[in-house]
């Protein structure tokens, strides 16, 4: 680990008003450094290879911290352990495969939140709209026509 994504992420937690903890700098570093959408175990499998042990509830704590922080982003999919992204804020929506659970990122098709227009009575602020579509991914769809 070199120091340049720890220092990252001590500015980063500065900026979001966060106290700077060895813990939530590993965090931060694991999910900067991780492609896709990670559960709490595997985040906190690399984390402790940045900072050493973590405990699951230490994982958690840090977690939330940088989710309601606005760092980090957490989705919560019915049947599956929530996920954990670096919040980029381009309120993109999310794609999972009912079969394998794998997740993928489907862009905004507007790039700004709340990008629809739900019918809600007058009088109800709107600032984020979280869509998820189920389906099969590409994988489990070749899968299926070959048993088919
Ligand atoms: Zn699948
Ligand atoms: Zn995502």
């Amino acid at each position: 680990m070199t120091e340049e994504p720890m220092a990252a992420a001590a500015s980063r937690l500065r900026e979001a008003g966060l106290r700077v903890t060895a813990q939530r700098m590993a965090m931060l570093t694991a999910i900067h450094e991780s492609p896709g959408h990670l559960d709490a175990d595997t985040l906190r499998d690399r984390a402790q290879q940045i900072t050493g042990g973590l405990s699951l509830q230490a994982t958690y704590n840090v977690l939330r911290a940088l989710t309601e922080a606005g760092l980090v982003r957490t989705t919560q999919i019915p049947g599956h352990p929530a996920r954990f992204e670096t919040e980029r804020h381009d309120n993109h929506h999310h794609f999972v495969c009912r079969r394998c659970g794998t997740i993928r990122d489907v862009e905004c098709t507007v790039g700004a939140a709340p990008c629809m227009k739900p019918r809600l009575p007058a009088g109800f602020g709107i600032d984020e709209a979280a869509v998820t579509f189920w389906g099969t991914c590409p994988d489990c769809r070749a899968a299926e026509k070959r048993v088919a």
